[in-house]
């Protein structure tokens, strides 16, 4: 079958967009990347490897339409091409990270976002914002819409994350309506698949690794904490919606299929077939108890559904972890 990318080539269609994605090269943005490729866009990813591997790009640096910049969006920085979209992925995500790099978080949610931001202004591009659910904290409303402002603390260790990403949050609106650059803000639920990094102590790549390699699985608390997870693609899709929609306000991206983290645990030992027993250890500090999206927005103005099971995203996360072993 010949790519959507291939055919514009072949028929020199000159509407092709050209995207520049910051943090492309991690987890998120490496999928993001070779679906706008395979869309038929040209694609700007923008990253300097501090959660990520170049492994994670390695098989897009043939695409002509592929260009990659090595840079620290906390630095000021400018590209000498037209530019459609930014969106602006690049931030450390997991609660490990909050630890290793606080100061370093909050200068990408502020100084970093203010730069991506510039750049968009300047590009007259549209820019689209990877927030995430830590802006609802823990939270008091269930599930959680849009609407809702959150129960966050500001000076706890998620603190960091949390604040930052609220500030880029402010920061994007004040660029909508100060200089009515057209953003857009996606809140990102916990996502899964191919390419999570091994070590980052989220539950997903830690449970499959501790599951593989037949040691304990780490419960933290008694497991009675609720997530949601959502295959990777599925996300990507409803980002790439929003970014060509007409919304401006917040939109919620997830799947809403909601499990207790202990059951999450059971589930990888039964589709791993591993042995592993199951340990308890304690819960972090202002681990969000209940978490869930409410996606009625993104269902009725995206026309957007999460469509991969969570066996089935799974089980290629599974094959994944299998494939690229901790060295
Ligand atoms: P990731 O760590 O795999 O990707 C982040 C990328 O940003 C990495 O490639 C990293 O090297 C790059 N980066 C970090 N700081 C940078 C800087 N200063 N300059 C340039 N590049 C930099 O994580 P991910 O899970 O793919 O997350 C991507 C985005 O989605 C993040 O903004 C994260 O906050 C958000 N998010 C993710 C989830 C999730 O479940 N994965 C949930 C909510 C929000
Ligand atoms: N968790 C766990 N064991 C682990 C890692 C995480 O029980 O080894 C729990 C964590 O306490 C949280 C949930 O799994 O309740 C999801 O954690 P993760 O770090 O993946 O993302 P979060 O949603 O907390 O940002």
């Amino acid at each position: 079958m010949v790519s959507e990318g291939k055919k514009r080539r072949m028929t020199g269609d000159d509407n092709m967009k050209t995207f520049l994605i910051t943090g492309g090269a991690g987890f998120i943005g490496s999928h993001f990347c070779e679906f706008l490729l395979d869309k038929g866009n040209r694609v700007i990813c923008v990253d300097n490897f501090l959660t990520s591997s170049p492994k994670n790009i390695g098989h897009l640096k043939k695409n002509k339409d592929f260009r990659f910049i090595e840079q620290d969006v906390v630095k000021p920085f400018d590209i000498d091409e037209k530019i459609d979209y930014v969106l602006h992925l690049a931030c450390p995500p997991s609660p490990i990270d909050f630890v290793k790099m606080p100061i370093k978080i909050l200068e990408i949610g502020s100084f970093g976002t203010y730069n991506v931001l510039e750049l968009a202004k300047k590009k007259k591009a549209v820019f689209l914002l990877a927030s995430t659910s830590e802006v609802y904290g823990d939270p008091l409303v269930h599930p959680q819409p849009e609407t809702y402002w959150g129960n966050v603390n500001p000076v706890g260790p998620r603190g960091c994350y949390d604040e930052a990403k609220r500030f880029s949050e402010a920061l994007t609106m004040a660029y909508h309506r100060f200089y009515r650059l057209d953003t857009k803000i996606v809140r990102i639920f916990n996502t899964y698949g191919p390419r999570m990094r091994l070590d980052d102590g989220r539950v997903v790549p830690a449970f499959i690794t501790q599951a593989l390699a037949g040691k304990p699985l780490t419960v933290f608390g008694d497991g009675s904490q609720t997530r949601s997870f959502c295959y990777v693609t599925d996300l990507v899709d409803g980002i790439y919606r929003l970014a060509l929609s007409k919304i401006n306000d917040p939109v919620n991206i997830g799947n809403p299929n909601e499990m207790k983290v202990i059951d999450f645990a059971e589930k990888i030992v039964s589709i791993t077939g591993s042995r592993s027993r199951i340990t308890f250890k304690p819960l972090p500090v202002d681990d969000p108890k209940i978490r869930q999206p409410d996606i009625t927005k993104a269902r009725k103005e995206l026309g957007w559904e999460p469509k991969i099971g969570l066996d089935e995203g799974l089980g290629k996360t599974i094959e994944y972890f299998k494939n690229n072993p901790k060295k």
